[in-house]
């Protein structure tokens, strides 16, 4: 079926173009992140619902009814706080006066819309796991809500109150574990060794990496070229990578500039690894060193989602790759800084933030200030998230009850026995 697309995957390392079984590595078994080759190298924008108008460079045939889109717009309360002359926000939250439509305030949802699709394109049988530090999990249930498409969720304990949809919901199978995002991650690989059960894949997956890349996509049609700055806070990293990964087709296309954007990347304080490796110009990350609280430092940050252990750092066509071929910058913010960057941001801007894009923002505060950013650049300011509070107003907020626990219902096996029961809903 690897032609009937329009797209192939191929893998960064050996080449070779596997076909698309819902296929997320190399047959070789490279340690690459495969992505899709798209025929269109130019960009035409479709008159589809929500972001399938970026269909041309998303991997999926058809569409789905959704209203998730980025939505970019020109700055002026924060450009004239930081006296810069080009900044523009790409906002994924919730925001109707805006036109911007995400219903669990994320751009999680950006990446769940496709990946869901690309699944029942791909794949006759099988159930999606999703591991999550609570706003994927959000998003996928939500288009699973929507969808009617069942999904397997694990979250930490901590994060169960933020897996919620604004649609009546029985199709997903919600775990909770004692623990962090990175066990949760542990805890969703053990039950994807169910068979039937397919794990997400993360960054690995080209959906979701394409999915997160319309912030770029709509950034850069908006502005009508590439931006020079492109900021997010990352956790995993993914983002950067899409961002960077659709610059080089925006290059390919010809007509938005032929310089990549460079990537000015921000974590929470104290857990940065990621900053940590990169300004030692390190491709590895030494958990020691980059992680030196380790999994209390994670679970100490005030922006949890961007606590991810394991990154998709060090891999072929991974960050590391991405911020060396754009010239790129991390900084690491205190959590107080984010808070703070949050607050001015809703004051000048008029809305509520994720916690993750107040580290955002104050990391564009602070490269204003020092001058690492030039007045008169062009910047793409990505709000991964926000308009909770403006949600509230509008969207029931209905939770979505665990069905199992870990520990304390009982052992993983006896825990993957539920799962198999439940999947038999759904075979
Ligand atoms: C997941 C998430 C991030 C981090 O994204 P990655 O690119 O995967 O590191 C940032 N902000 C919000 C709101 C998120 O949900
Ligand atoms: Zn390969």
């Amino acid at each position: 079926m690897s032609d009937t697309g329009d797209y192939k995957l191929r893998c960064p390392v050996c080449g070779r173009n596997p076909e698309d079984h819902y296929t997320n590595s190399c047959i070789e078994g490279c340690s690459g992140l495969i992505y899709a080759d798209y025929y269109a190298k130019k960009l035409t924008i479709r008159d589809f619902p929500g972001i399938f108008k970026y269909h041309d460079w998303l991997p999926v045939s058809g569409w789905t009814e959704t209203s998730a889109c980025p939505v970019t717009y020109k700055s002026d309360g924060l450009a004239d706080h930081l006296g810069l002359a080009n900044l523009y926000v790409a906002f994924n939250g919730y925001w109707p006066e805006k036109g911007a439509f995400i219903r669990t305030c994320s751009f999680k949802e950006l990446e769940a819309v496709p990946t869901m699709l690309r699944i029942s394109e791909r794949l006759e049988n099988g159930i999606l796991q999703i591991s999550s530090a609570g706003n994927t999990g959000r998003a996928f249930a939500q288009i699973s809500a929507e969808t009617g498409v069942p999904v397997i969720i694990s979250v930490p304990e901590k994060s169960a109150g933020s897996i919620w949809t604004t649609k009546e919901c029985d199709s997903v199978f919600l775990v909770t574990i004692d623990g962090d995002y990175s066990d949760a991650i542990s805890l969703g690989n053990e039950l994807c060794s169910i068979e039937g059960v397919i794990s997400e894949g993360g960054a690995k997956n080209p959906a979701r990496r394409d999915g997160m890349g319309t912030v770029m996509l709509d950034g850069t049609v908006t502005i009508g070229r590439m931006p020079d700055w492109y900021f997010q806070a990352v956790g995993s990293g993914t983002g950067g990578i899409a961002a960077w990964e659709m610059g080089k087709r925006l290059i390919a296309d010809g007509r938005f500039g032929k310089r990549l954007p460079r990537l000015f990347l921000s974590q929470n304080k104290p857990f940065t690894p990621m900053v940590n490796a990169w300004k030692d110009g390190r491709r590895e990350i030494v958990p020691e060193k980059d992680m030196p609280g380790g999994k209390e430092a994670a679970m100490e940050v005030y922006a949890g989602v961007l606590t991810n252990r394991n990154p998709p750092y060090s891999v072929t066509g991974g960050l590391f790759d991405a911020l060396s071929e754009t010239n790129g910058i991390m900084t690491g913010i205190e959590s107080n800084e984010a808070i703070e960057a949050g607050r001015i941001f809703t004051e000048l801007e008029g809305i509520d933030l994720d916690p993750a894009a107040g580290v955002c923002v104050a990391s564009l505060i602070k490269a204003a200030e020092s001058g690492v950013v030039k007045k008169d650049e062009t910047i793409l300011l990505n709000i991964t998230g926000g308009g909770y509070r403006r949600a509230a107003e509008d969207l029931e907020m209905i939770p979505v009850r665990p069905s199992a626990a870990l520990p304390g219902s009982g052992d993983i096996e006896m825990l993957k026995e539920q799962v198999k029961e439940w999947m038999k809903k759904y075979a």
